[in-house]
């Protein structure tokens, strides 16, 4: 498999990242998933937007335009012939010597990108998952899809260890967002979500799931959830790149309504369907 370094296509064994790299050491850098569905990148511009807004947030200067963006990222699953996959690529302030402050502009930054074969976690979408509520202990940019994820990761393994599939974080009573995926609650009808703010990740699967809903005619709230109003819920789901849209069946050991997918929840995962259905090669 080819991957991208920089400006070039190299083999993954040639890539040579300084040991002062700032990703490495800070974590000082941002990164995007984008999914790949037969052969084709899906919502590929709203995540190279949201590459260059990340990295505008913290002061890196993505070396690219958008369009050469885009084609590099093209280009490599192409190479790879990518079917079912996806594109990881990250950028990070570049090399030098180790000091917290930002280094002068002339030190490049650093971008690699690899793809892998991703299956569709189809069982996943049919039977649900579990998931563990847990404090979002997060910094106050969760806007900003920083290499930073030490919060997140403890989280996930939190859950994993409680044998969930998914952390829903809550800072106090208000519920956030899951480790590595945006949070909905459904009751009588009505979608409720996180506001897009600095508390969460503006996912892209979450905006297709909002476009869905207006166009279902389902009603979808931006307002963040009470953690005691979780047992409440008839239904339960998460949404990420990845993770798609998935149902979440069993809160901290208890049911959520039935136990099993909900209605709402099926509608907006055959609305999803469609949308990959129609997806065009980009
Ligand atoms: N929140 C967090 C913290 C995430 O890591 C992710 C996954 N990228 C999401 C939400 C979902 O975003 P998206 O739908 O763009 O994958």
């Amino acid at each position: 498999n080819w991957v991208m370094w920089n400006d070039r296509y190299v083999k993954e064994e040639e890539i040579m990242i300084s040991i002062e790299d700032r990703g490495y050491q800070f974590g000082d850098g941002i990164y995007e998933v984008i999914r790949v569905y037969e052969g084709s990148l899906f919502t590929a511009q709203e995540h190279i937007d949201r590459f260059f807004a990340s990295a505008e947030k913290i002061g890196i200067v993505v070396p690219f335009t958008k369009d050469v963006f885009h084609k590099r990222m093209y280009d490599l699953v192409e190479m790879n012939e990518v079917r079912t996959g996806q594109v990881y690529v990250q950028i990070t302030r570049g090399a030098a010597p180790r000091a917290h402050q930002y280094p002068d502009s002339s030190v490049p930054a650093v971008i690699t990108a690899y793809t892998k074969e991703v299956a569709r976690p189809l069982t996943q979408f049919e039977l649900g998952v579990a998931a563990k509520t847990i404090e979002d202990i997060r910094w106050l940019r969760c806007d900003i899809k920083s290499l930073n994820l030490l919060g997140n990761v403890m989280a996930k393994q939190e859950a994993i260890q409680a044998n969930c599939f998914e952390a829903i974080l809550h800072r106090g009573d208000r519920v956030t967002e899951g480790s590595s995926s945006n949070m909905y609650g459904v009751k009588d009808g009505i979608v409720y979500t996180h506001p897009v703010d600095n508390y969460i990740l503006n996912g892209i699967t979450r905006s297709v799931v909002k476009e869905s809903c207006q166009r279902l005619r389902i009603p979808f709230v931006e307002e963040a959830m009470d953690l005691q109003d979780l047992s409440t819920m008839d239904e339960f789901f998460l949404t990420s790149t990845t993770a798609e849209i998935t149902p979440i069946v069993e809160i901290d050991g208890n049911s959520v309504g039935s136990g099993r997918p909900g209605n709402i929840t099926r509608q907006l995962q055959l609305a999803f369907e469609e949308k990959i259905a129609l997806n065009e090669p980009s």
